[in-house]
């Protein structure tokens, strides 16, 4: 089906993937049906300050919607909350919800996301143990992230660092435990990580790396922790920040092909050229993974697959691909990732870390790969910009501070 032909945009999950693509359909001229359906009460919104200032209590929900909620009516986009989609017949090209209704489509957009994994163990349904992926998981936990009271968080990636330092601030007691030897493992690498450790020890987080917690301990709310080595941690609260998974069951469902995600092509195509993935739930050939298949589980992504497939459905030109990037708040620290790390040889500092102020630049071999960056938007944004163009300032001019990183972009090749 040619764009011009396409007059029905269904898309599942409005999450940040699927509001994006809404929107940007729309912004692309697209003049036909679109419908948005999303199993969560809120419009979209973005999930990053949730484990932030959201928790912290400094953003209401209203600061965390992408768009307004009347601009949904305002653009004649059909938003449909606290809504399941439960089955796809692709034969007949229709999608049914919850009750029974079934909504014809031209074209399909799957924004599932991912779904929080739940601690694989004894007591983890006991009141007090919480994950952590939707507004209601943080309004559920909120009243309980009180002074003095008693956290413990089992992974130390993003969500369990980032709630952590939120839970130092209010004054909590804070226990994290990694079944890696160090935090941060699948993000960054052991420099970048050991410092992240260090700042949240100084702020008075204990951890237990490379800890395998056993059980949860209570009757009907939680109130501890068993590790498998016998130690045992007290809890009135309990983290779980162990990751996602895909959530692909429609997919399967419908027979479309799905490995570690939904496959589709470059252009976010699944097995079916009528139904598109993107985000969380959809892995793609990526230029920044060398054209192999990868999931990304990020804003950034979320963006991208909304811009490609909204160009497909309207016939615009296909944009041009961005360096990925991320960020992570921690206490007054800023985190700002691009590029992807992995496979580096050599990484690179410009500043000391004692600053709170550097940056850790990625080569494999003489190629910039990736850059962290904390505390420094201009070490950040250069390095995103020669990541984008296939760039490279020489490792050793890098560690010249009196040298700004403007210059440095401009002479690199
Ligand atoms: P994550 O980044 O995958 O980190 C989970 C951590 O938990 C990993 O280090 C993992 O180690 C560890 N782990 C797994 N099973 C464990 C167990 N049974 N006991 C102890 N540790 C265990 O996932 P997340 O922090 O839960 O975040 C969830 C999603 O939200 C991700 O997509 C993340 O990117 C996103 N998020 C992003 C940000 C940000 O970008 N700033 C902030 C919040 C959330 P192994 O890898 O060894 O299994």
């Amino acid at each position: 089906m040619s764009p011009g032909e396409i007059k029905r945009v269904i898309i599942i999950g409005a999450g940040q993937a699927g509001g994006e693509t809404a929107q940007r359909l729309r912004q692309g001229g697209f003049a036909g049906d679109i419908t948005l359906i999303g199993e969560e009460p809120a419009p979209p919104y973005q999930r990053p300050p949730l484990s932030k200032g959201y928790l912290k209590g400094d953003l209401d929900m209203d600061r965390l919607l992408l768009r307004p909620a009347s601009v949904y009516a305002e653009e004649n986009i059909t938003l449909l909350t606290s809504l399941r989609a439960v089955w796809i017949d692709r034969a007949n090209k229709r999608v049914r919800v919850e009750g029974g209704r079934e909504l014809p489509y031209d074209a399909l957009v799957l924004a599932t996301g991912a779904k929080p994994r739940k601690l694989p163990l004894v007591g983890a349904d006991l009141a007090g143990v919480h994950l952590f992926r939707t507004a209601a998981d943080v309004d559920a936990l909120k009243p309980h992230f009180v002074r003095d009271a008693k956290l413990v968080v089992v992974g130390a990636g993003y969500i369990g660092l980032e709630a952590a330092a939120v839970a130092r601030q209010l004054g909590l007691h804070v226990t994290v435990i990694e079944t890696a030897v160090r935090p941060l493992a699948r993000v960054t690498s052991p420099e970048v990580a050991g410092f992240f450790l260090d700042e949240h020890t100084r702020q008075g987080v204990q951890f237990v790396l490379g800890g395998q917690p056993a059980v949860i301990k209570g009757r009907e709310r939680v109130t501890g922790v068993a590790l498998v080595d016998g130690m045992e941690i007290p809890a009135d609260i309990v983290i779980a920040g162990i990751g996602v998974t895909p959530d692909v069951a429609l997919a399967e469902q419908c027979g479309l092909t799905v490995e570690n995600g939904i496959v589709t092509d470059a252009l976010c195509q699944t097995s079916d050229p009528a139904i598109f993935a993107i985000g969380d739930c959809a892995a793609r050939p990526m230029a920044h993974f060398d054209g192999r298949m990868a999931r990304l589980e990020s804003v950034h992504n979320a963006m991208e697959g909304a811009k490609i497939v909204a160009a497909a459905l309207t016939g615009a030109k296909p944009h041009t691909v961005e360096a990925p990037w991320f960020w992570s708040d921690q206490y007054d620290l800023k985190l700002q990732i691009a590029g992807l790390f992995q496979g580096y040889d050599n990484v690179v500092l410009r500043g000391v870390m004692a600053d709170r102020s550097f940056a850790a630049f990625y080569y494999k071999g003489p190629k910039l790969i990736a850059v962290d960056a904390v505390n420094r938007p201009a070490e950040y944004l250069g390095a995103k910009m020669l990541i984008q163009t296939g760039r490279t300032i020489p490792p050793g001019e890098l560690e010249d501070e009196t040298r700004p990183m403007k210059e440095l972009v401009a002479a690199a090749r």
